[in-house]
């Protein structure tokens, strides 16, 4: 059984015009053999440009939700089937943004999966406690909820990810030590193995919130950690850069 492939997903959330791709453009221009798989999930309306734009080099291009559907009047609202006509190949689904802000569950999250495995997308599929959770011991039970609950049994066999996002940590600077980070990941590990038996092992398990080029190395050299989901710090082709060489 193979291991997981590091990946670091850029999370673009509603930032970049048309000006920012090149910033997109510099971090495929050094991306070296080697390294870790990169992507960069710009806000809908860039994918089709990004996608054009970084054609041919080792930067893939993902989305940042879908709906369920594969269309329907849904007005404002993307399919996974647009996101993968539009040059997409992967899609963030269930980040804490779209759970906390547009009551998102768990069982939608689950329906969103089924629409980019539809789609021919592979989900990266966030997770993680508030901070309210983690004080009161919860972390670790919150967070295999949310794998139970939004992970489908059709990911068996298919290519995914799991992103492990402490609410708490995305955007404000702070991160748990990367001893509490290694419990959840060996905790999502153990979930994913007991669900999908061997297959289990090969989805990467990114770590985000506040990840910078400087804790890049220590969080991404932890067990269980196979990369980043990066919100912030992937704006900047420098920046981004600066936690990419921590794998390459
Ligand atoms: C995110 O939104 O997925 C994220 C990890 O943000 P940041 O890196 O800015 O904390």
């Amino acid at each position: 059984m193979t291991n997981p492939t590091p990946l670091i997903a850029g999370n673009w959330k509603m930032n970049g015009l048309a000006a920012s791709l090149s910033e997109a453009r510099a971090v495929a221009a050094a991306l070296t053999p080697g390294g870790p798989r990169v992507a960069i999930c710009p806000p809908a309306t860039l994918i089709s440009r990004a996608a054009e734009a970084l054609a041919g080099t080792g930067l893939e291009v993902g989305g940042e939700d879908c709906r369920a559907e594969a269309s329907g009047a849904f007005t404002g609202d993307v399919s996974a089937e647009m996101l993968a006509d539009a040059g997409a190949r992967l899609v963030i689904l269930g980040h804490s943004e779209r759970r906390a802000g547009y009551g998102e569950s768990d069982a939608l999250v689950a329906s969103k999966v089924l629409a980019a495995l539809r789609a021919g997308l592979e989900p990266i599929i966030c997770v993680g406690e508030t901070l309210e959770e983690r004080r009161a011991g919860k972390a670790l039970e919150v967070v295999a909820a949310q794998v139970a609950g939004s992970l489908p049994s059709d990911l068996a066999g298919k290519a995914f990810a799991v992103a492990y996002e402490p609410v708490w940590a995305i955007g404000t600077g702070l991160t748990p030590s990367t001893d509490e980070i290694v419990e959840v990941h060996r905790a999502i590990r153990a979930g994913l193995v007991s669900r999908f038996g061997d297959h289990g092992r090969v989805p990467p398990i990114l770590y985000g919130g506040s990840v910078k080029p400087t804790n890049a190395d220590e969080i991404l050299h932890a067990d269980e950690v196979g990369g980043a989901l990066v919100g912030g710090a992937s704006l900047k082709a420098e920046d981004f850069l600066g936690i990419i060489r921590a794998l390459a």
